[in-house]
């Protein structure tokens, strides 16, 4: 028997923080402790460079290579978010403790439970014998860190990897605290910069105003049109190609536990806009939005500077759903902004960027691998899992889908409230012993 939680232990007394320079040589460490136990399964293994940012490497794995089997790619991440006792921890995040059930460590959930799940669960199943399909392997280590270069260096590896039937997400939770549960939807997402210049520097405001049209007033006006009073984007052709409810979909959001008032709590929401629970599940997950999240250039520390820039930038995002494209609305934005903009008959130069965008994903809850994946959990755990979607964006799961023309499953193994990214990040130790089970399970049942 393979303990996950030993594993875990082993795992997350390594600070592979992706964010801290510093940590480098400890996320290194982390990777090859993973390499190592790849290899002993009988992985070939191939530790790349990452093309793009020269970080943290990836880590491929190919495990067998029987063409009468099912190949399904895994993917993990072996970084973590950063994490200090004086952030508020109640004991050191790097110094693993077992309490009421729950392992307590910086990466418990995020990544490193579903990584240990995983490599215990293939360990069992050499020891009982031949490995029911090939595997392959594909473990970033800049993941929170935004990704960086892991596109380009995996297109680059595709070859080497060869072809794969399936691709398994093993870094997502059970949405309720009761049930098992797999996502099969994230969002996209358009970042865009509206810049605003005016004169050639800063002037004073003693000097210049109201004698000058100033770059800050026209952006204001802009940013004010962009949302009306309901959060509904103002763009015209923005709502066009957002796919309709279909009545499958719609029965999946009524069977998902959702308590309006606890989730209100929980996020230090203020009061929603809407109270029925499943028009806020579908305004989060399938119902896209915009955001301004802030103004570059502009005085914002304390104190009253009479200053008017001469040059800002307001950001605004917008979080996508099918079928939207990012680069479509990305141009609805921009010529909305431009035609906003001609109206002020301002003198100041108008630029519109984007700074980023990012695929939403639909995994079909009715592929192969889904509904394997939901039996599997019904028969572990007794319960129907939930199937859910996110409001958030993970556009390297798209990514892979078309780069290696294979729909992808996101199995949960720990749930929500672990406070993954937050104090205190912990897992259930029965949802890494059942995240075991339940993938050795699912790899063992899986058939296309
Ligand atoms: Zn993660």
């Amino acid at each position: 028997m393979a303990d996950p939680v030993e594993l875990l232990k082993q795992l997350v007394k390594i600070p592979s923080i992706s964010a801290d320079p510093s940590k480098r040589g400890e996320a290194l460490k982390t990777v090859n402790f993973i390499k190592s136990l790849l290899e002993e399964l009988g992985a070939e293994t191939n530790l790349v460079k990452n093309e793009a940012s020269g970080l943290n490497p990836i880590l491929l794995g190919k495990l067998g290579n029987n063409s009468n089997k099912l190949t399904l790619a895994l993917y993990s991440h072996y970084d973590v978010q950063p994490a200090l006792k004086s952030d508020g921890w109640d004991r050191e995040p790097f110094e693993p403790v077992e309490e009421d059930g729950y392992l307590y460590a910086r990466g418990a959930s995020d990544d490193k439970g579903p990584l240990a799940a995983t490599l215990t669960a293939l360990q069992e199943l050499k020891e009982e014998g031949d490995f029911p399909i090939n595997f392959r392997f594909i473990y970033e280590g800049e993941e929170e860190s935004s990704s960086g270069g892991f596109e380009a260096t995996l297109e680059k590896y595709k070859e080497w990897l060869g072809s794969i039937d399936g691709i398994v997400i093993l870094d997502t939770a059970w949405f309720s605290d009761d049930a098992p549960g797999m996502d099969y939807g994230f969002r996209g997402l358009a970042y865009m910069g509206v810049e605003i210049h005016g004169p050639h520097k800063d002037v004073h405001s003693g000097l210049g105003g109201g004698i000058m049209r100033e770059p800050m007033t026209d952006l204001v006006h802009i940013l004010s049109q962009l949302i009306d009073a309901d959060e509904k984007a103002t763009i015209p052709g923005f709502y066009d190609d957002v796919a309709p409810v279909s009545d499958a979909e719609y029965t999946r959001y009524s069977n998902i536990p959702f308590d309006v008032d606890q989730f209100r709590m929980s996020n230090g929401l203020r009061p929603l806009l809407k109270d029925d629970p499943l028009q806020i599940l579908m305004d989060n997950w399938r119902n896209p939005s915009i955001s301004i999240h802030g103004v570059e250039g502009a005085f914002y520390e304390k104190g009253a500077k009479t200053v008017i820039p001469a040059k800002v930038t307001g950001k605004v995002s917008m979080r996508l759903v099918p079928d939207q494209s990012p680069e479509k609305i990305a141009e609805l934005f921009k010529v909305h902004v431009e035609d906003l903009f001609s109206k002020l008959n301002s003198p100041n130069k108008l630029t519109v960027h984007t700074i980023g965008t990012g695929d939403w994903w639909y995994g079909n809850p009715e592929s192969f691998l889904y509904v394997t994946g939901e039996r599997v959990l019904e028969e572990y755990w007794g319960k129907k899992p939930t199937l859910t979607r996110s409001g958030g964006s993970i556009p390297i799961i798209p990514f892979m889908e078309k780069l290696f023309g294979a729909p992808a499953i996101a199995i949960g193994i720990g749930q929500n409230s672990d406070g993954a990214h937050s104090q205190n990040e912990r897992i259930r130790i029965s949802n890494l012993v059942g995240g075991k089970e339940v993938l050795k399970k699912f790899f063992s049942e899986i058939k296309k």
